[in-house]
């Protein structure tokens, strides 16, 4: 039983230190997981703008054309106005005329708007990629830092699993079940020394008679108040 009761203390050992390692990751998998989404959000607001841009820039040659194409209308139309031999000739053609101004200035005042505002996209897209391209590699570097830092406490933690298994398997069945309950209740610490003649958990004082059996180890026995298994570990000071 002694031998036994040293898997458990050790069982004890390797669970606190795993419990310890599960915290010292904190909070890098929210963290990456934050970093991932703002980036590729920012990369897909990137790629949106860019489209945008692509369709301005598409409809500003359009405009360009359709006022080219205006220009020359209208030269035509003056042309043939030098040739017009009745009024109503001469009316119909500056009808003709005035249609196609009208259309033409149209056409001048929204090409004006589609670029300035390509002008101001572009303006800002050169910013805007400047900091995202600063943005990016930050993050990629935090990502990937957090990672690694993951990746080794999680190495770490799978070489102590590994012996926590090995380990567990010599432990008798009704042992570990006493140590799994009681571990559960009181915040992971299953298994604990005698402090100056107290249980190490709760500070209880325990009985010269258990503390007898205690030495003997000849059985797991648990602290009276607060149920934690009590082992003798030698006279130890601080627990
Ligand atoms: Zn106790």
């Amino acid at each position: 039983m002694r031998k036994q009761l040293e898997h458990l203390a050790r069982l004890q050992e390797i669970d606190d230190q795993l419990a310890m390692m599960e915290r010292s990751k904190g909070d890098y998998p929210q963290r990456i997981d934050e970093l991932e989404k703002t980036l590729s959000q920012r990369l897909q607001d990137a790629e949106e703008s860019q489209q945008n841009k692509e369709e301005l820039e598409k409809e500003r040659r359009q405009l360009e054309r359709r006022t080219k194409d205006c220009e020359s209308r209208l030269e035509k139309l003056q042309d043939r106005l030098s040739e017009v031999k009745t009024n109503k000739e001469w009316d119909a053609l500056q009808k003709e005329m005035d249609a196609v101004k009208g259309e033409l200035s149209e056409e001048e005042e929204r090409l004006l708007v589609v670029m300035e505002e390509l002008e101001t996209m572009g303006a800002e897209a050169e910013t805007e990629g400047e900091e995202l391209q600063d943005y990016r590699s930050s993050a990629e570097a935090e990502i990937k830092d957090l990672k690694e830092k993951l990746g080794s406490v999680d190495s770490k933690m799978a070489k102590i699993r590994s012996e926590r298994g090995a380990l567990s398997v010599q432990i008798d069945d009704v042992l570990k079940r006493i140590y799994n309950r009681v571990k559960q209740g009181k915040q992971g610490t299953a298994v604990v020394p005698v402090v100056r003649g107290a249980c190490g958990g709760c500070y209880n004082k325990i009985p010269p008679q258990t503390l007898t059996e205690i030495r003997r180890a000849e059985r797991p026995i648990t602290c009276e108040n607060c149920g934690r298994i009590i082992i003798w570990f030698g006279e130890v000071e601080e627990s």
